[in-house]
């Protein structure tokens, strides 16, 4: 008998989902991590009391009132909307397009006039059925648009022509002839209380993450099952195979790391867009007056600033009694072993190389793969989630 039922390699929020409902249903639990924290890419710091998004904003939304539900029971979530803004060249634009955005970029005062303005430009271009990122974005939003706010933005962030992109990427951000800036059509959107690593701490049952691999200790009970959280720990030995003594841990696997990674790359590399973090603590208490600035010129090397003291949206008057500030640029790489991983870049070709790998996910007896690397996909948060919970309910748990 294994002395888990589970064992869940990467504490993000798939992970902590998954060891959250497991244990509930009764099951033992055994989480590991490699890095020394839980919580994945949602983990957050605290720097001078502000809670620091480590691995890169994260702003919660969904239409999805099930998995809305499911988080309050985690976390108290604040009313942060997200509002981002666009500097281009020193203009100051309003996100996402809306009538904000058209006046300022044409003049223009009614929707009438600002979809005149876009069909006026899509006609120029001549596009009837969009077939990649730049034709989809001259269709959505005409030229004038794409040109400021699209092409240096996404050509900065993926690396790639936006005539070799596909087309879904862009059509994540809303266009709308009202003024609204709320960047998600979503009803509902926050950020926990506190940080995102309280929320994934109280779904891993407030178990104490422990370091390295002294297995068998510190598990908490929730319900009926069990959580045990090693923080430290690799999932690979030193060759880079999956780690046949902690399988032997646990009936099954739940794997959230890169799937070309679990099979030692044997098909080919997976392409990953990988980020680094440029953070500051700065002696000011209001940088930039936003939580996130996008820098989309293809001049300057970031792609956004993210002022993390922003998305505390209604602590200490909104952040402005703290006498500093924390700002965050992105620069956007290329991944290559060793980088982490942050966004799958679903193109033809990589789409096609992950099917491949998905076959031998499929094959490959007791392993569950799962979450935004374990998948291929460019998942949200509550996507994430209730991609979790669709799994947990096949297992019967
Ligand atoms: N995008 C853009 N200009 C912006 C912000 C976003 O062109 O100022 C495009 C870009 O291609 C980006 C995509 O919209 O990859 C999705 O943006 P989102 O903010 O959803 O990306 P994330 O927050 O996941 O990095």
């Amino acid at each position: 008998m294994s002395k888990y039922d589970y064992l869940i390699v990467g504490a993000g929020l798939y992970g902590a989902v998954f060891a959250q409902e497991a244990a509930r249903a009764g099951k033992n639990v055994l989480v590991i991590d490699r890095r020394p924290n839980i919580a994945g890419n949602v983990y957050t710091e605290d720097i001078e009391k502000i809670h620091v998004h480590k691995y890169g904003a994260h702003i919660f939304h969904t239409n999805d009132k099930k998995v809305w539900d499911y988080v309050q029971r985690f976390a108290t979530f604040n009313r942060f909307t997200n509002s981002p803004v666009a500097n281009f060249r020193g203009e100051l634009y309003s996100l996402p397009f809306n009538m904000y955005t058209f006046n300022r970029m044409w003049g223009v005062v009614t929707p009438e006039e600002a979809s005149e303005k876009i069909e006026e430009q899509r006609r120029e271009a001549g596009i009837s059925e969009p077939k990649n990122l730049e034709e989809q974005a001259i269709s959505l939003v005409g030229t004038d648009i794409y040109e400021k706010l699209i092409k240096g933005y996404t050509e900065k962030q993926w690396g790639r022509p936006c005539t070799e992109l596909p087309a879904f990427i862009i059509k994540r951000l809303p266009v709308r002839l009202t003024f609204d800036n709320n960047y998600f059509n979503a009803l509902y959107q926050g950020i926990p209380v506190g940080g995102y690593t309280g929320m994934v701490a109280n779904m891993l049952g407030g178990a104490q993450a422990q370091t390295g691999e002294d297995f068998g200790k510190g598990a908490v009970s929730v319900a009926s099952g069990s959580i045990e959280v090693h923080v430290g720990v690799d999932f690979f030995d030193s060759e880079g195979a999956p780690r046949e003594d902690l399988k032997a841990l646990a009936d099954k696997v739940v794997y959230t790391g890169a799937i070309d990674a679990y099979f030692r790359y044997k098909l080919g590399y997976l392409e990953y867009r990988s980020v680094r973090f440029e953070t500051e603590l700065l002696d000011k208490p209001n940088f930039q007056g936003n939580a996130a600035v996008n820098y989309t010129d293809s001049e300057t090397p970031w792609t956004r600033i993210i002022e993390h003291k922003w998305f505390e949206f209604g602590k200490d008057d909104e952040g402005n009694d703290i006498p500093k500030t924390v700002i965050s640029r992105e620069f956007s790489s290329e991944w290559k072993p060793g980088d982490e991983p942050y966004y799958p870049v679903n193109d033809e070709k990589n789409g096609k190389l992950y099917e491949e790998y998905k076959k031998l996910a499929q094959c490959e007896e007791n392993v569950i793969f799962g979450g935004r690397l374990g998948e291929y996909k460019y998942y949200d948060m509550d996507k994430v989630i209730d991609s979790a919970l669709q799994m947990c309910e096949k297992e019967n748990l």
